[in-house]
């Protein structure tokens, strides 16, 4: 239920990893991401960050989510009005619960795609090596509030 906490650490040797430098307001903007716990926009997380430290850039906020991604330590959501939202992501292959309503993401192992995999293998022949797939719609707690409220915007 909670977002998955990013260790300081993991985050710098991941983002090394991938080639990418570690700042100190790298590891704050992955800090935030990671402490928001939803997919937010990258203009979201700035006006987050900017409350605690006016220093900080958009610029460096914006790229910064660019390398976050770049590192696996954010993936790219896609949000209406052709905006991203960006998760903080644990290091595992995994895929995305997306709420539309409250924006909350869950993640949930590659163990609920392996029957896909297997499937179009035995039916098609193809060996799938990688798969990238996020699912949309409505979080529990939104269906039950949904289900139970009649009609809200
Ligand atoms: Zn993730
Ligand atoms: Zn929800």
């Amino acid at each position: 239920m909670a977002a998955p906490a990013l260790d300081p650490v993991s985050t710098a040797d991941r983002l090394a990893a991938a080639g990418e430098r570690v700042t100190r307001q790298r590891l704050l903007v992955a800090d935030a991401l990671a402490a928001v716990g939803r997919r937010v926009t990258a203009q979201d997380l700035y006006d987050r960050l900017r409350r605690r430290d006016p220093r900080i850039g958009r610029a460096t906020v914006f790229r910064t989510l660019e390398a976050l991604v770049v590192a696996g330590v954010a993936r790219r959501l896609e949000q209406d009005g052709h905006v991203y939202g960006y998760v903080a992501c644990r290091p595992e292959h995994h895929h995305h619960l997306a709420c539309d309503r409250c924006g909350r993401v869950e993640e949930i192992e590659e163990a609920y795609i392996t029957p896909v995999a297997e499937r179009l293998a035995a039916d098609r022949g193809f060996k799938v090596d990688d798969a990238r797939l996020d699912f949309y719609g409505l979080c529990a707690r939104c269906a039950v509030e949904v289900g139970s409220v009649s009609s809200s915007g």
